[in-house]
């Protein structure tokens, strides 16, 4: 942008409803954009994140009238460049970052809305933000990891995060989307969080497991625990270099088969579906074979559609609510990148076309005994 009118453009402050009224002496952090001549006043949540800009300061204080300066005056803050005032727009917090959601979701729902997040890898750390953005507000998110460099081309967080947790990459990236947002850590993988750290996160009906940790065991773990709280589960997991991918809910107290009733714990998992699903997990495949999980693009295609399910089922009982996908996907879901087996091997012949979504698989308990005996009626032991 061109600079000659530089000294007639007048600076404005975005600041938050909240902040404006907020007349005690404190710093405020942000952004200033020379080319926009906006200064961004960060909310308390991202302060770390922004330049220090001014302190808010008395009435009583004398104005230095050089640079940005903030003077409390009258139940609200007042701002003044060089020792001019500037125009300030104030904005709620809240409503303004959801109002493009407004009509499609409800904002007070999905603010009660409550995610676990299993693993915080590619899908994981996509099913996160895209959740934050549809405004859930309580996470739980766990994973082992730290963010290197080999994750960034198919990871929502960047090179300024390598080298942290990716529980802690994740966090910030959440906050920048909502900073009102409640963030559980857990470094760690599913079979390890601790039974309290469930017991005070989860709210029956209000909650979802996604497990995204590329393991069946840690699958059947994480939908064995939905189901001890009345929580809705869904696992997203993908074939070869995410050629194809696979997504499979479970809604509690239907009678429907959990993951392992339906798809069995990986060790005895039946035939057929061993063929489809034997790239699923090999991080401890005894062959050694590295997981490969394929482009960005293609992850995040299949991982889309599972979103919009998530979203569905937290909106179940939300009578105002229509499902996208729900009604019409069964439970256990197949998803393509390609149909072509020169690219996608032969597994993916049984595709008729690219991006096909079935809509006909259907999956049951696989046997009485496991119809009786279902792990659907699992006890969470103490731990
Ligand atoms: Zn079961």
């Amino acid at each position: 942008m061109l600079n000659i009118f530089n000294d007639e453009i007048e600076k404005t402050v975005f600041i938050s409803e909240e902040q404006l009224a907020d007349c005690s002496p404190r710093k405020l952090y942000g952004r200033y954009f020379k080319d926009t001549y906006i200064f961004n006043i960060f909310p308390e949540a991202l302060e770390q994140r922004g330049e220090f800009l001014c302190e808010v300061k008395s009435p009583d204080s004398p104005l230095t009238n050089k640079g940005l300066e903030a003077v409390a005056s009258d139940g609200h803050i007042v701002f003044y460049y060089d020792g001019k005032e500037l125009k300030t727009e104030s904005y709620g917090m809240y409503q303004s970052i959801f109002s493009r959601n407004k009509g499609i979701l409800e904002t007070d729902v999905m603010a009660k809305k409550r995610a676990v997040i299993l693993g915080c890898g590619s899908v994981g750390s996509l099913v996160a933000m895209e959740l934050a953005r549809a405004g859930v507000g309580y996470f739980l998110i766990a994973d082992p990891d730290i963010v290197e460099y080999h994750n960034i081309c198919r990871h929502q967080c960047g090179i300024e995060d390598v080298g942290d947790l990716k529980i802690n990459a994740l966090e910030r990236k959440l906050k920048n989307i909502n900073p009102n947002v409640h963030i559980e850590k857990f470094e760690g993988i599913v079979q390890n969080l601790p039974k309290t750290t469930l017991d005070n996160f989860c709210v029956a009906g209000d909650t979802v497991f996604v497990g995204c940790a590329d393991n069946r065991a840690a699958d059947v773990y994480a939908n064995r625990i939905s189901i001890y709280y009345s929580a809705y589960f869904i696992s997203i997991g993908f074939w070869e270099r995410a050629y194809a991918g696979e997504i499979f809910y479970h809604i509690p107290n239907r009678g429907m088969p959990c993951y392992e009733c339906a798809l069995g714990d990986g060790g005895t998992i039946s035939a057929r579906a061993q063929a489809n699903h034997h790239v699923y997990s090999n991080q401890e495949n005894t062959e050694g074979l590295k997981f490969e999980p394929g482009i960005s693009v293609d992850i995040n295609f299949i991982t889309t559609v599972g979103i919009k399910i998530i979203i569905d089922l937290l909106n179940l009982t939300n009578e105002g609510y229509i499902p996208r996908l729900v009604n019409d996907l069964k439970q256990y879901t197949v998803i393509c990148n390609t149909s072509n087996p020169q690219i996608g091997g032969e597994m993916v012949e049984i595709f008729s076309y690219p991006l096909q979504v079935t809509t006909s698989l259907v999956v049951d308990f696989r046997n009485e005994k496991c119809k009786s005996q279902c792990v659907c009626k699992y006890e969470l032991e103490d731990k």
